[in-house]
C-alpha cells in the first residue's frame, strides 16, 4: 500500500511544469515550480516543518508547547498542520487588515488567532509585534519561530527546494527566479544551486544565476518601502533570513504587471496562483527576453526555473475580481466586459 502516515509527510517534492503560452517568442525553457501542491497550499510548509523539527531537536520547543508567531497566512497554515500532528498549540497574531477569510483558514486548522490594530506604530503595546512578543514571553512553554530571522527557513530550501530543482532538471538548470519576502526561499534554494553548479563547465551552463523578483517600492530593489499590493513579498527592512550576496540580480515589478501576469497564468497556463507568482514569472520573462537580445545562444540553452509560492484561491476577491482590479486602475474599463456587454 502506498500512503503517507500524516499529511505533513507530503511537504515538498513539488513538480516542475513548462510555461508555454506566456513565453511565446522566447527561446529559453521556462519551468514553473508549483508550490501550491504542498499540503498547506504554499511553499511555507517547507520552512514550518524544518523550523519545528529544529526547535524540537534543540529543546526550544518541548512536548505540549505553544507556537506563537505573527503571521497572517501561509506560514501559519504550515505551522498549524505540522503542530497538529505533534500536539502543539498554535497562537497566531494578525493585524486587523488581514482578511476574515485568512483568519478563518487559520482557525479552521485549529489555531487561535489574536487580532491587533493595524493603525499603531510597531513600538505600541497593541501592535502586532508587541502583542506577539508578550504572548511568547508569558505563555508557559511558548516558542516563537520568527521566520524573518530563523536560519532554518533558508536551510529548509537548501535541503529540499534546491536539490529537487537540480534533480528534476538533471543538473541543467541555468537560472532561478524567485520572489523575495523573508528571503528564505531565494537564499536557501539559490545558495544550494550555486554551490552544486560552482564547477560546472561554461558549455554546460556554468554557475546557476540567481534572480530575485521584488515589488516596486520594496527595499530589495532599492525602494524606500513605499506601499504595494502584491502580498507575501517585498519588505521595508532587511531580514536576517535573507543573504543579499546570493542573488546576482534583482528585478522590480509593479503591482499592475504582477497582477496582469497572475491573471494570464490562470487563463493561459491553467495555473491559478497568487500575485507573487505573477510577479516572479514577469521577472523571469523580462530576464529571458533581455538575455535573448544580449546572447541568443545562451538564451536558447537556458533552463529558467521560477518558483510559484502559492495558490490563487486566496486572492479571488482581489486579483481575480474585476471590480477590485478596476478600483486600483489595474484593468482597463473594457477588459472585464461580459459577453452581454459586447453583444449589446
Ligand atoms: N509569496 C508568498 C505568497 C509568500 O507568502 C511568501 C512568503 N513570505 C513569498 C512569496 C516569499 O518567500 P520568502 O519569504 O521565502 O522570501
Amino acid at each position: 500500500m502506498k500512503y503517507a502516515n500524516h499529511i505533513s509527510e507530503l511537504v515538498g517534492g513539488t513538480p516542475l511544469v513548462r510555461l508555454n503560452a506566456v513565453t511565446q517568442g522566447l527561446s529559453a525553457t521556462i519551468l514553473a515550480k508549483v508550490e501550491y501542491v504542498n499540503p498547506g497550499g504554499s511553499v511555507k510548509d517547507r520552512i514550518a516543518l524544518k523550523m519545528i523539527e529544529a526547535a524540537e531537536a534543540s529543546g526550544e520547543l518541548q512536548p505540549g508547547g505553544t507556537i506563537v508567531e505573527p503571521t497572517s497566512g501561509n506560514t501559519g497554515v504550515g505551522l498549524a498542520l505540522v503542530a497538529q500532528r505533534k500536539g502543539y498549540r498554535c497562537v497566531f497574531v494578525c493585524p486587523d487588515k488581514v482578511s476574515q477569510d485568512k483568519r478563518d483558514v487559520l482557525r479552521a486548522y485549529g489555531a487561535e488567532v489574536v487580532v491587533t490594530p493595524t493603525a499603531v506604530p510597531p513600538e505600541h503595546p497593541d501592535s502586532y509585534y508587541s502583542v506577539s512578543d508578550r504572548l511568547a514571553a508569558e505563555i508557559p512553554g511558548a516558542w516563537k519561530p520568527n521566520q524573518y530571522v530563523n536560519p532554518n527557513g533558508p536551510a529548509s530550501h537548501y535541503e529540499s527546494t534546491g536539490p529537487e530543482i537540480w534533480a528534476d532538471t538533471d543538473g541543467r538548470v541555468t537560472h532561478l527566479v524567485a520572489g523575495v519576502g523573508t528571503g528564505g526561499t531565494i537564499t536557501g534554494t539559490g545558495r544550494f544551486l550555486k554551490d552544486v553548479s560552482a564547477d560546472r563547465a561554461a558549455a554546460d551552463g556554468g554557475r546557476v544565476v540567481i534572480v530575485g523578483a521584488d515589488p516596486l517600492g520594496s527595499v530589495y530593489s532599492g525602494g524606500d518601502g513605499r506601499p504595494y499590493l502584491v502580498e507575501g513579498v517585498g519588505e521595508d527592512f532587511w531580514p536576517a533570513a535573507y543573504d543579499p550576496s546570493v542573488p546576482d540580480e534583482i528585478i522590480a515589478v509593479s503591482d499592475a504587471d504582477s497582477f496582469a501576469m497572475t491573471r494570464r497564468l490562470a487563463r493561459e497556463e491553467g495555473l491559478l496562483v497568487g500575485g507573487s507568482c505573477g510577479m516572479a514569472v514577469e521577472a523571469a520573462l523580462r530576464y529571458a527576453r533581455d538575455l535573448q537580445e544580449r546572447d541568443p545562444d545562451a538564451a536558447a540553452r537556458a533552463v529558467v526555473v521560477v518558483i510559484l509560492p502559492d495558490s490563487g484561491r486566496g486572492y479571488l476577491s482581489k486579483i481575480f475580481n474585476d471590480s477590485w482590479m478596476r478600483s486600483y486602475g489595474f484593468l482597463a474599463a473594457d477588459e472585464g466586459a461580459t459577453v452581454a456587454d459586447v453583444l449589446r
